[in-house]
Parts: C-alpha cells; sequence; structure tokens
C-alpha cells in the first residue's frame, strides 16, 4: 500500500513540481487549494500526511492545523516562504509536525515525509522501557542513563529532563516554547535564556564540536531538532 498524501496548496507550480516528485517516489497524491477543500478532503480521505502551504486563499494556516487537530493526529509538514519565523512557531505550537522553507529541494522533503511517517506509525513512542541510538549517543529513557561512544555522561536533572523531551520527539523540530512548557511548566514558557544555557551544556556534554554541533541542532527563531538516526 502506498502512502496517501494530501497536498493543500494554491501556488499551482507548486502542486505541479510537488505532484511530479511525490508521484514518482510512489506516493499518492491528493490535492486541494484551499484550506476549506483541504480540511474536507483529509476527513473523507484519511491521508497517512498533510503538506500545508501557510499562505492560503481562504483559511489561515493556523486554523487549518487547529481544525484538524480537533479529530485527526494525522503528521502535518508545513510549508512555509522565506522569513515567517513568527508563523512557523505559531504553527508549531498549534499542532504541526514539522516544516519546510520555500525553496526547498527534493531530498529534504523526502527525508521529513519519511521521519515524520515513522514517527506517527511508532504511534507516540513510548516513553519507558526505551533505548534509543542516536549516532554514537546511547539514551535510556528507562534507567535515565545517557552514554557517549559507551561512556556514561552525567547530566543534571534539567539537563537531563531536556534531553528526554528531544529524544522524546527527535528528528522533529521542538519549538522553544514547547521545550520551556515541557521542563520548566506553563509560565516559563517566554525564559528563553534558561533554555539557551541549558543546551549549551547539553552541547558541552554531548557533542564532540559544541560550536559546531552535530546532534542538537538548531533552527533559528524557532527551536532545536535532535537528529533522529
Ligand atoms: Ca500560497
Amino acid at each position: 500500500m502506498s502512502l496517501q498524501i494530501l497536498l493543500i496548496e494554491d501556488d499551482a507550480h507548486i502542486r505541479r513540481f510537488l505532484r511530479a516528485t511525490l508521484v514518482t517516489q510512489g506516493f499518492q497524491l491528493l490535492e486541494a487549494e484551499t484550506g476549506r477543500e483541504g480540511l474536507a478532503l483529509a476527513a473523507s480521505r484519511v491521508p497517512d500526511l498533510v503538506l500545508l502551504d501557510l499562505g492560503l486563499p481562504d483559511l489561515d494556516g493556523t486554523e487549518v492545523i487547529q481544525r484538524l487537530r480537533e479529530w485527526s493526529a494525522v503528521p502535518i509538514i508545513i510549508l512555509s516562504a522565506r522569513g515567517q519565523e513568527r508563523d512557523k512557531v505559531d504553527n508549531l505550537d498549534a499542532g504541526a509536525d514539522d516544516y519546510l522553507t520555500k525553496p526547498f529541494g527534493v531530498g529534504e522533503l523526502l527525508a521529513r515525509i519519511r521521519a515524520a511517517v515513522r514517527r506517527s506509525r511508532l504511534n507516540g513512542p513510548s516513553p519507558h522501557d526505551k533505548l534509543v541510538v542516536i549516532g554514537n549517543l546511547k539514551v535510556d529513557l528507562d534507567r535515565r542513563q545517557v552514554f557517549k561512544g559507551g561512556e556514561e555522561i552525567h547530566l543534571t536533572p534539567i539537563e537531563y529532563k531536556l534531553l528526554s523531551v528531544l529524544v522524546r520527539h527527535r528528528g522533529k523540530v521542538v519549538t522553544h516554547r514547547q521545550l520551556l512548557k515541557e521542563v520548566w511548566g506553563p509560565s516559563y514558557t517566554e525564559q528563553h535564556p534558561y533554555l539557551r544555557i541549558f543546551i549549551l551544556n547539553l552541547r558541552r556534554k554531548l557533542e564532540d564540536n559544541p560550536t559546531r554541533p552535530a546532534y542538537l541542532l538548531t533552527e533559528p527563531g524557532v527551536g532545536y531538532r535532535l537528529r533522529d538516526e
């Protein structure tokens, strides 16, 4: 069974490009030009993944996400124009899974689709009894232990909590707000300096070269992404 992708995009050129790319890769493609049409197709055809353009003629992208999230956990990847950092953040916070900035490469698009589908198949991986291996890092979520190249790394409770949130969402961008909320709590969502400090500490402990991180990647203006393989 090939995966069915719903593309909600009003730009005919981008639709044509994505159609050619995705159909060649063996995906089935459903297309909608407006938010309302997209929501109707999502309900009637139940796609495996949604690619959503933020600039639609009828509905705001955030509204499409919110309405979808009322009843569906389908992975949503946002397609956004450059310089819409604030939009990306709001839409990730609204429940989108990932985003691509136009113009994007085919390789990147396919990698994001594969990662989003893999995560949704795991169906919210259980936070327990899990041994996660990423490159030469190993995180034992059950025993709360972290290893680098076989050697145990000692993390403070906050560092561990931050890492475990990123591990749970590995491969996916997690917004500053989401991280602050999950690690420190809902009243700390604007405390970006906390986050920066702890990310720096984690990088010092986990990365070979903390100034050029290979695992804990910065998504400028949006958040952080932990590599997932
Ligand atoms: Ca558009």
